[in-house]
């Protein structure tokens, strides 16, 4: 499987990063090897001094496609997930500057948080599905897909116009604004609406 994520998909985010909101969806991957293991805490990696948290909503893909039309894009997914994706700011910024890529910074080992799944079912519209994240005791990101520059179906679209999507990728769809640097013996906690989707130890 091929974990997708999507980058600077809500202008309050892009705005707090100091990025222009992009023209068309900022696209990276991250190997099978980032998925955090199941109630495995995530370690600080040592080439860090700023990891950030990402809180985002994920789609996980239940059938193959390829140039896949929005119209049918909803027929691709069956689940919506919640999860993070743990970012190395500092290393990200000098592979900005640098205009490298950004795999260091984004796609190491544990970096991908894969909480739980529900059925799309549940929610009477997906571009109207409000999540967010505590750090501690605190709310420290809250979102909506309804803000999103590129909904869930056009998101679809354009991927698969480059990447063939296939049973059990997850798509990362962004994060809105709020992130910040996690520290050791942090906990955080996802929401997608009401319900717990993870709960992560920082070591
Ligand atoms: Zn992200």
């Amino acid at each position: 499987m091929k974990i997708i994520c999507v980058g600077r998909n809500y202008v309050e985010h892009a705005k707090e990063l100091n990025n222009k909101a992009p023209k068309d969806p900022v696209l990276f991957l991250k190997p099978d090897t980032a998925i955090l293991l199941k109630k495995q805490p995530f370690f600080i990696p040592e080439f860090s001094n700023n990891v950030h948290h990402e809180v985002e909503i994920l789609v996980k893909i239940n059938r193959i496609g390829k140039h896949i039309d929005q119209k049918f894009a909803h027929k691709y997914y069956d689940e919506i997930g919640l999860g993070i994706d743990f970012t190395a700011r500092d290393l990200q910024s000098q592979l900005k500057e640098k205009g490298l890529p950004w795999e260091k910074a984004k796609a190491f080992d544990g970096s991908a948080v894969i909480g739980n799944f529900v059925s799309k079912a549940k929610f009477a519209n997906v571009n109207d599905i409000n999540f967010s994240l505590k750090r501690n005791t605190e709310t420290v990101q809250r979102g909506n897909t309804a803000l999103m520059l590129w909904k869930i179906d056009t998101l679809i679209e354009y991927i698969s116009k480059y990447f063939t999507l296939k049973i059990g990728d997850v798509i990362f769809t962004g994060t809105p604004s709020g992130v910040g640097k996690v520290f050791s013996d942090d906990i955080l906690n996802g929401f997608l609406e009401e319900e717990e989707m993870f709960s992560i130890k920082v070591k």
